[in-house]
């Protein structure tokens, strides 16, 4: 899972990019859902929000490194497709 760092500026363009509604207005700043992020796998080849994010501050989550293959199980499990 990818995480919001606290350079965010709430510029809100990327919750709506999010194919799996990680992305939500936190107490302060956005925050992803790391039960809920695939880093776009299953949906999209690079993760959408760190495309559109102006400060550049989602960075990889360090206590929430995942596998190609269990981000496709999270996938599968959040969308139920195969
Ligand atoms: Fe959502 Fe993809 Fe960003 Fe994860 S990497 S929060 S799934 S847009
Ligand atoms: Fe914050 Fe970046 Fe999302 Fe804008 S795109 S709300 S700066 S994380």
């Amino acid at each position: 899972a990818l995480m919001i760092t606290d350079e965010c500026i709430n510029c809100d363009v990327c919750e709506p990019e999010c194919p799996n509604d990680a992305i939500t207005m936190g107490l302060t700043i956005y925050e992803i859902d790391p039960n809920k992020c695939t880093e776009c796998v299953g949906h999209y080849d690079v993760p959408q929000c760190r495309q559109v994010c102006p400060v550049d501050c989602i960075p990889l989550h360090p206590e929430h490194v995942e596998t190609h293959d269990q981000l496709m199980t999270k996938y599968r499990a959040l969308t139920g497709k195969e």
